[in-house]
Formats: C-alpha cells, structure tokens, sequence
C-alpha cells in the first residue's frame, strides 16, 4: 500500500462508500455486480420489475472487450451456452458492388485462441444471469419495480456516496443535474427483427452497406438470425407495421444471393437513432454510465460494448480506490477523462462510415472501392480496423490486456 497519508486515509475509506445506481438495464446492473465483487456496497434502482427487465426482445453482438469483462466478473462460464460465435464478417458495398471479409486470422493474437470474431447474445439469458447474481450477493439492494423519482438519489446522498446514472438516454438523473450534452438525431432510424433464414452461413454475421443506411445480419444460432436494419425513420415505421409477407419479401430484395428470410419471430421494432454525448461524464458525485452518457449508431454493433467499456474503466479506478492507490475525490474526475479517448473515437468512426457509406454518391464510388479492395487485400489494415471494432480505438496503440 502507498506511502502516502491522504490516499492511505482514502483506501481505508473506500470500502465504506457506496454505491446508488439508478438503472437496472444491462449497464447499470454490470456495474452493480463488479462494485459488489469489490467489497462496496451498492444499491440498484430500477422502476421495472425484474420481469420487466428480462423481456425485451434484442439481441447485442458481443465483442472481445466485453468478452474480457465478463470474463473478470465470472460470468462468461455462465454464458457460454447462449453466446452464438461468429467466425466470419461479410462486409457488403451494395452500392459500389465490393465484397470484403475479416476472419479469426484478423484478429490481434491475444483474441485469436477464443475462435470467434464475436458472439451474438440474447437480451434475456444475460439479463437473467444478471439478476440472478445480484439477488445472490450480500453487497447488493435490489430495488426493482420501484416509483420512486430517480432524482431523489441526488439530493439525498450522503457524503460517502455515489450516484450512478445508468438510467439510459433519455437519463431523469443526466437532466436534473443539469450535465451538458450534446444530442444529433439522426434521420435514419433503425428496424430490428428476429427471423428463420436459409441459406445462410451459421457462423458469419453479414453487415450491407446500403444506401439508405446500413444492415446487420446476426446469426442467433440455427437458422435464426436478428437483422437490424438502418433507413429513414419513416421507412422503418411502414416496414415495421406493414404485414409480415411483406417485410419478408422485402428483406428478400435486399438479402446477398443465397439467403432468403422465411418466417419472422417476434414482432418488429422501429425506433430512432441518435449521435450523442456528455463531453464530461460527471458532476460532483454523479457518474454518467453507458446510454445516460453517450449514444451511437448501431453500425458495427459497437453500442452496449461501448457502455460496457465505461463500465470496465470504472471498475479499474474503483479497484484502484480500493486498494489505496487513488484518492477518492479524484474518481469522476479521472473517470471522466479515461473513457474520453474511446467514446469520441467511435462515436466519430461510426457517424463517419454512415456518412461516407449510406449515400449513392458517384464522387465517393472511387473512394469506397478503393476501401474494400484495401479491407480485402491488405491484411494490416483489416487488423486495425477489427482491433478499433473490438477492443475499442484506445487500445490500438497498447498491448491487449491479459
Ligand atoms: C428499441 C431499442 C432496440 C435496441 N436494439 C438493440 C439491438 O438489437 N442490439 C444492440 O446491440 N443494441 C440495441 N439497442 C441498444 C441497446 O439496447 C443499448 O446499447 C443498451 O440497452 C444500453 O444499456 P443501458 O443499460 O445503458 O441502458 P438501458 O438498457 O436503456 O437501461 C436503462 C435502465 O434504466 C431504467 N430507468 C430509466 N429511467 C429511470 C428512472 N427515472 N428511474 C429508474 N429507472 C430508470 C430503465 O427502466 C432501464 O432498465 C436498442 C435500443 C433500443 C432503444
């Protein structure tokens, strides 16, 4: 432990702090599970029962950093059942005709031994395991289903606490404490749905870039597979209500030869999309966290990885309070300024490739065919940009951690 008086004061300190979270999503409860694993005692709110949280039809894709965070909080066991891999990524110019792959050989070697360029998950075996640890852990208060305004945590916290907004983007929390934000919505708006295809490969996940926005395909395992899929906003509110025949033959017209949509299994969803950020993810005790602090486009399924890296930076700096190495007035501070680097990094990549991909643009064609014979053929480039999409921009220049 440290020489020095005032962070030794504080390590001893740390274990009595706590903890209030406000949010029970997939952020919100992550974090709830690696600060109880460190000994603080925490309390989680949500206004949703516990039933609530489980049923929400989405799927994430998963990548490697979220691969090593669950991996450190003991949940990647309990998942690996549910974790579909994708071995393979097709990326598809449909504009510019151009096909380029990434495959496990792109990855940084650190990645390479788990086989998978990254998994999809469902939302509710991992909202289930979540919750079940929660309910198990001495350190935790559960406080789902719960009316009570989330504001009331900021005016009554204690001199020892912290407030977590992991309230998601429309955060109560963000806005009573009057954090800045930046917010551009976007006029694309994003349809998602889970459905049978044939003919596609299990172990590949598709991303077209198309012109009205991009589409995912991402395989569920079997023949099931989750598309999200990018257009204007309005589109995707008449393709989300307009009868399932319908939407099928539409994904048909769009699909890479071979594939053909089926039969849909749940009932689509259309809903907006947003570019948007706290430049500071802090004010005085409060601690912006996953969508209360920033939003993406889904493009490269970056979204809850994104979120889960805030919540991997906090438990590092939490850890180091812990342990006596960090005073604790310094965490939002430092918080803050360690996520910087990452979230405007792919906050500025994703909104990028919408820009330079979702358009028929002639004067661009050139450029983007010279980007997918670049992606196709020269294999440094498809490693950094894999290594940008899954361990995040801010670790290129630093070995993976173990
Ligand atoms: C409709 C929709 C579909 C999506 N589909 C996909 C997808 O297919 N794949 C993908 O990777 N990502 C998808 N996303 C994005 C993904 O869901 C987010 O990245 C992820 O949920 C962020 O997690 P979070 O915990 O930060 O926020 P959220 O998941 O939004 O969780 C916030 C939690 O805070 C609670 N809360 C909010 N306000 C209060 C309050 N005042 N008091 C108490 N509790 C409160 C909410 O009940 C919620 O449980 C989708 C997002 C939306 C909106």
């Amino acid at each position: 432990m440290t020489a020095d008086p005032q962070i030794r004061d504080s390590a001893v300190k740390a274990v009595h702090h706590q903890f209030r979270i406000v949010g029970a999503g997939p952020t919100g409860a992550l974090l709830a599970l690696g600060l109880a694993q460190q000994g603080f005692s925490v309390v989680l709110h949500d206004r949703l029962s516990a039933e609530l949280l489980l049923n929400r039809s989405r799927a994430y894709a998963i990548t490697h950093s979220s691969r090593r965070l669950l991996q450190g909080l003991g949940l990647w066991a309990g998942l690996l059942d549910q974790l579909e891999p994708f071995r393979t990524l097709r990326l598809d110019d449909c504009s510019a005709h151009r096909t380029a792959w990434f495959n496990v050989r792109d990855l940084r070697p650190g990645n390479r031994s788990s086989e998978a360029i990254g998994w999809i998950l469902d939302h509710r075996p991992l909202m289930h395991l979540l919750l079940e640890r929660l309910e198990a852990s001495d350190q935790v208060v559960l406080q789902l289903n719960d009316a009570k305004p989330a504001e009331e945590a900021l005016t009554t916290a204690g001199p020892c606490q912290w407030i977590v907004a992991a309230d998601g983007p429309r955060s109560t929390l963000r806005r009573c404490a009057e954090v800045p934000f930046w917010s551009h919505a976007y006029q694309q708006g994003c349809l998602t749905a889970k459905l049978r295809l044939t003919g596609a490969d299990q172990l590949c996940a598709y991303e077209l870039f198309r012109p009205e926005g991009p589409m995912a395909v991402l395989p569920l395992g079997q023949d099931r597979y989750q598309v999200v899929w990018s257009a204007p906003l309005q589109r995707c509110r008449d393709r989300a209500a307009s009868s399932s025949a319908e939407l099928l033959s539409a994904l048909n017209e769009i699909l890479p030869d071979g594939l053909n949509a089926v039969q849909l299994l749940d009932d689509p969803g259309a809903f907006p999309l947003e570019l948007s950020l706290a430049p500071r993810l802090h004010r005085d005790s409060l601690l912006l966290v996953g969508e209360a602090g920033h939003r993406c486009h889904p493009v490269g399924g970056q979204g809850l990885n994104l979120c889960w890296r805030d919540v991997s930076d906090l438990l590092h700096l939490t850890e180091a309070m812990r342990c006596g190495e960090m005073a604790f007035p310094s965490l939002a501070r430092r918080y803050s300024r360690c996520r910087r680097f990452d979230l405007a990094g792919v906050l500025l990549a994703t909104d990028l490739l919408i820009r330079f991909f979702s358009n028929h643009n002639p004067l661009l064609m050139p450029f983007r065919r010279l980007a997918l014979f670049m992606l196709k053929h020269v294999s440094w480039i498809r490693r950094l940009s894999l290594s940008a999409m899954t361990d995040g921009p801010g670790a290129l220049l630093k070995p993976l951690p173990k």
